[in-house]
């Protein structure tokens, strides 16, 4: 049924929703709105499914959350016919689960490929979005961005990029085919991608030259098959361990042993090393950030993780000037996202890996031959660029979206990105966003929290239908409340002492201010909740 509102004969392009991305929010939003009676249209710019997963195909790629909690839980019978391979799945696991879940639930037919989409425009007198692409125009009542966090990869303009003779391939748009077998490789970038790929580009390079800016820490994350006993006793209780993930502080199930809910300053010294040796054996990034309740809270508590990751880098790498520019000092531990590795500091005990320390040494240009630093030239075959993504803003900022009354979105973010609850934004009437700035997505595990946003979004649009309400949009005062209430809160932790893609600081010339909500999940949740008992009471309702 389709319930466009619109007595205009309905063109080919014409829905009840577009949904922009044909990643985890935009195939699970694609599905909600099948299994609530109206049309939709999912436009991708890349050829398959996936999102993240499908651009990322570099070496090493793969999840940080456990895949049995990386995953779907809207469909028990999916949760029982998918066997997860290992703790966290890889690039090509990952990309075949979200294959499967677009031909399982019939999404795939509502999917156009290769369609990036490069404006929206607000028809106020109908009441409806037109989105171009190309040649072509989607009408529809509803938009729903799902356009990704970390959709934009970010490359560096070195001088002479033209002049180098060899080829330079980003993490995120990683060719199929790459041989580095034998190659001389150069990888910039040390956060979660360049330490997932440096211990397996180190494998098959002739020689591999790590080029570093800011020093990492780095936690061992321990990957390992998961037999199908595991398999069958997670699925034995798979509804409560969703069911408490989704009222959990960070989108997690309870862990073994459970999450201290101690400052890090509250116990003795030598407690808090059994309890980091322990999440040091553990393994996960997320789970050793979690080891203490204040370590991004409390700078002295923070401090205690800091030197113990500190020590752990010493004792792995056998040189030690090559230890010490491989030591974080300039930021507090998390406060960029914690990377998890395979191996990552043992690298460095090659004879075939140099480390290049671009804060002694900084890059200068690209030549025929190389990278030139500010020291000498190193020759390379091919150069990895691990220099991360125009973050959380970049997809959307991408797209000219004009709203109501001539509201721009560019113009509306050019000083940080306003909305509400991460998915709505005043002036954009019927317009949503899954993962958006404003929501905690990147302090969660992301399943957890992109279900939790389509579920919200997806109801709200069944109540708008259902009382035949043409358009919605927040008020501004309720944005205003909410914007505040999420800088205050990352303002009140170590967050923003790291230059991280979390405030911008990755991209030259964005502006710094704090992304997310960091206040928790549960919380976050309860409020989205709150706002839906209530009537959608903060949003202005045209009918
Ligand atoms: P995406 O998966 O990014 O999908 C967005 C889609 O929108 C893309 O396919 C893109 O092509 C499309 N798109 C964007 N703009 C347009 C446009 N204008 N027109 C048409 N299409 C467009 N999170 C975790 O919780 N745990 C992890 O372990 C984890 N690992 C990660 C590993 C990597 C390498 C990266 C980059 C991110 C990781 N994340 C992880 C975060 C991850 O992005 C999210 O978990 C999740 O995949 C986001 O899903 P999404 O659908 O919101 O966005
Ligand atoms: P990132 O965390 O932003 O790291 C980019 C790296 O490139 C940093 O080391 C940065 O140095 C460096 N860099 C950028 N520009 C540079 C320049 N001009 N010169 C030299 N160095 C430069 O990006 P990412 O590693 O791709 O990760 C982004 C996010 O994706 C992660 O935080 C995580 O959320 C997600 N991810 C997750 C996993 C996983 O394990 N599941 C894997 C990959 C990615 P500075 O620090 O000095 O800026």
């Amino acid at each position: 049924m389709s319930r466009g509102g619109t007595s205009r004969p309905a063109p080919q392009d014409d829905y009840d929703v577009v949904v922009v991305g044909a990643g985890m929010g935009g195939l699970y939003t694609a599905h909600r709105v099948l299994t609530i009676g109206l049309t939709v249209r999912v436009l991708e710019a890349g050829a398959g499914v996936g999102g993240t997963w499908y651009w990322n195909r570099y070496p090493g790629a793969r999840c940080d959350v456990a895949s049995v909690d990386y995953s779907f839980s809207f469909s028990e019978e999916l949760q029982n016919e998918w066997s997860w391979k290992e703790r966290y799945a890889g690039q090509p696991e990952l990309e075949a689960y979200f294959n499967h879940v677009a031909d399982r639930f019939g999404i795939r037919e509502h999917i156009d490929f290769e369609t990036r989409v490069e404006s929206a425009r607000y028809d106020a007198d109908r009441h409806r979005w037109f989105l171009r692409a190309g040649d072509r125009t989607y009408g529809a009542q509803f938009v729903v961005m799902a356009t990704g966090p970390l959709s934009v990869a970010y490359g560096p303009t070195f001088e002479g990029t033209d002049d180098f003779a060899g080829q330079i391939y980003h993490s995120a748009d990683w060719p199929e085919g790459v041989d580095l077998t034998g190659k001389r490789v150069g990888v910039v970038g040390t956060g979660s991608t360049g330490i997932q790929m440096i211990p397996l580009l180190a494998e098959v390079a002739e020689h591999l030259t790590v080029f570093q800016r800011t020093a990492n820490y780095s936690v061992p994350a321990r990957n390992r098959p998961m037999s199908e006993q595991e398999m069958a006793e997670v699925r034995a209780t798979y509804a409560k361990r969703r069911d408490q993930a989704r009222r959990s502080r960070a989108g997690f199930p309870p862990r073994t042993p459970p999450i201290s809910e101690n400052s890090a300053m509250a116990v003795t010294e030598q407690q808090r090393r059994e309890v980091y040796e322990l999440m040091w054996e553990q393994g996960g990034g997320l789970a050793f950030r979690a080891s203490f309740s204040d370590l991004l809270t409390n700078r002295k508590s923070n401090d205690t993780a800091s030197e113990f990751i500190r020590e752990k880098i010493r004792q792995v790498v056998k040189d030690p000037a090559t230890a010490e520019t491989l030591v974080p000092h300039d930021h507090p531990y998390a406060t960029k996202r914690p990377p998890v590795d395979t191996n990552y500091y043992e690298t460095f005990n090659r004879p075939d890996v140099t480390l290049v320390d671009l804060r002694e040494t900084p890059i200068e240009r690209l030549t025929s031959a190389g990278v030139q630093t500010s020291d000498r030239t190193y020759e390379l075959d091919v150069l990895v660029l691990a220099t991360g993504f125009d973050a959380v803003t970049g997809s959307l900022s991408r797209i000219e979206v004009e709203g109501r009354d001539g509201v721009v979105l560019k113009d509306k973010w050019k000083d940080g990105p306003r909305g509400y609850l991460g998915m709505a934004i005043a002036g954009l009437p019927n317009f949503f966003t899954v993962n958006g700035p404003g929501s905690p997505a990147a302090f969660t595990n992301m399943a957890t929290h992109t279900e939790q946003n389509v579920e919200w979004i997806t109801d709200f649009i069944g109540y708008l239908v259902e009382h035949r309400i043409r358009a919605a949009e927040p008020r501004p005062e309720a944005e205003d409340a909410w914007t505040r209430r999420m800088r205050e809160a990352g303002e009140k932790t170590l967050y923003p002492e790291a230059n991280s893609w979390y405030v911008g600081a990755n991209i030259p010339g964005k502006p710094r201010v704090f992304m997310f909500y960091v206040d928790g999940f549960d919380v976050y949740s309860e409020e989205c909740d709150r706002v839906a008992r209530s009537g959608y009471s903060e949003f202005t309702i045209f009918s």
